[in-house]
């Protein structure tokens, strides 16, 4: 059943008249299922059924959209402020990418969620992150199924969906528990591979694989890199702003922002940003994709200049004046250097294979953190068999992808929700 409220949002988007015909015929259309509700398929059935679509949302969980509330800390990053297409990636056609992004500018995504979902969103300065002004993610996920309650979605939590075919037309959608949901179309909405505990475990991957789709090959993307053995454990929980380079089989990248050592190796968002390069190095079978740290914005003539004029001051004291204590006292005595030396002392080959640590530190990876812990899968579906307007596919009319399920992920701050958003959007509109 339609709400007034709801009548009144879809007339909106759509117009007046087109919105009473297609709301007379609701019950009466085949179903539109949708499978999976997080980010992509919660938006996907939400403008579905603001269609006039009848529109079923399966979810395995009791609840859905298990990401949406643990992401951002917990306070839920829901939109980059800025957008640079390029720092998406994928092993489809990047101008398949950037087409699927256009369908649903950021501007335009910002604006549904302050007006449709009345969520007011802050701007963090320094990481150029939206988040919801309550800070809450829960806003963000509850305001996202009261807007699909609005819309008419029905909404059937603890529904695990294990396999799809189709036959004459319609899609039959079966259930772990044996009871089959047949619609006209399908939107497969399930996610990828990380953190399985909030419910996406590659159930939908599987499915399309079934199907004959190609699959990217997949990995985990977003997740801390580990170091065995774990050289920098006495470090572990310090953090600080580095800039991370990378070069190698994989490509390269250069990546600026927080940095954390862990009990067992790095994580925060500059090493998150470079891990799938690392990671898609060893998938290739080549460990030499070197990562290397600038510990702080100084350059090698910056830090000569600095240890040369240190004089009578002990090296750690100079080092101490821009680099955390335990990091500055670290670097000298991996350098060999007694703690005490003081700068006049040093020897020219000392102060240059130092000023090398503080310059171009090779962190010692050995892996990274896998699924448990990656925020997005790499790979996935590839673009090249999706429609990049309707999403559908090209292999079977009536089937559609979206979110992180596709071969595509950007970035931390807010790109990859713009993806299942947009992605999930461009999904359930059309049908
Ligand atoms: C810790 C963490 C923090 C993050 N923080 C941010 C952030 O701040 N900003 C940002 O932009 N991105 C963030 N991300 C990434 C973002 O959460 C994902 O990109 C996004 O949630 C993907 O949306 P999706 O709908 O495609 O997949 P998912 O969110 O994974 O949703 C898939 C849904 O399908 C359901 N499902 C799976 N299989 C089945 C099945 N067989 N039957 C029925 N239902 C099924 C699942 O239960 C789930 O609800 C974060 C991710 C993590 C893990």
């Amino acid at each position: 059943m339609k709400s007034a409220k709801c009548y009144v949002r879809a007339s909106s988007l759509m117009g007046y008249e087109q919105f009473e015909s297609m709301n007379n015929s609701f019950s009466a259309s085949p179903a539109v299922i949708v499978i999976g509700a997080g980010a992509a398929g919660l938006m996907a059935a939400g403008f579905s059924a603001l269609q006039g679509r009848r529109t079923i949302l399966l979810e395995r969980t009791s609840d859905g959209g298990r990401k949406i509330l643990i992401s951002g800390g917990g306070r839920c990053n829901i939109l980059p402020s800025r957008l640079s297409t390029s720092q998406f990636v994928t092993a489809s056609s990047p101008t398949l990418l950037k087409k699927m992004l256009r369908a649903w500018p950021l501007a335009k995504q910002r604006e549904f969620f302050e007006k449709e979902l009345n969520l007011e969103l802050a701007l963090e300065e320094e990481s150029g992150k939206l988040f919801p002004t309550s800070n809450r993610a829960r806003d963000v996920r509850d305001g996202l199924v009261a807007w699909n309650r609005r819309a008419g979605v029905e909404l059937r939590f603890d529904a695990h969906v294990v396999d799809l075919e189709s036959q004459d037309n319609i899609w039959r959608v079966h259930l772990a528990d044996g009871e089959v949901v047949e619609g006209s179309r399908v939107i497969l909405a399930t996610g990828g591979l990380s953190v399985p505990k909030t419910g996406s475990d590659g159930t939908g991957l599987s499915i399309a694989t079934k199907l004959g789709h190609t699959i990217n090959p997949t990995y985990p993307a977003l997740t801390p890199l580990t170091a065995d053995p774990p050289t920098h454990e006495e470090l572990a929980g310090l953090s600080l702003n580095v800039r991370l380079e990378t070069s190698g089989i994989a490509g390269a990248l250069v990546t600026e922002g927080g940095f954390l050592f862990t009990h067992r190796g790095y994580s925060g968002p500059s090493v998150l940003d470079i891990s799938h390069l690392p990671i898609l190095s060893r998938m290739k079978g080549d460990t030499r994709q070197e990562v290397y740290a600038r510990w702080v914005d100084r350059d090698e003539e910056g830090w000569r200049d600095e240890l040369i004029k240190g004089g009578r001051w002990r090296v750690t004291a100079v080092l101490r004046e821009v680099l955390p204590e335990r990091l500055a006292e670290f670097l000298v005595v991996e350098s060999g250097l007694p703690y005490d030396r003081v700068c006049s002392e040093l020897r020219r080959d000392e102060r240059e294979e130092l000023i090398e640590r503080l310059i171009r530190y090779r962190l010692p990876w050995t892996g990274d953190e896998g699924y448990k812990k990656a925020e997005v899968t790499g790979g996935g579906v590839a673009l090249e068999e999706v429609n990049p307007k309707t999403l559908e596919s090209k292999r079977h009319p009536g089937l559609y992808f979206c979110g992180e399920m596709l071969d595509a992920f950007g970035p931390i701050g807010g790109y990859n929700f713009l993806w299942a958003w947009g992605t999930g959007r461009s999904a359930g509109m059309s049908l």
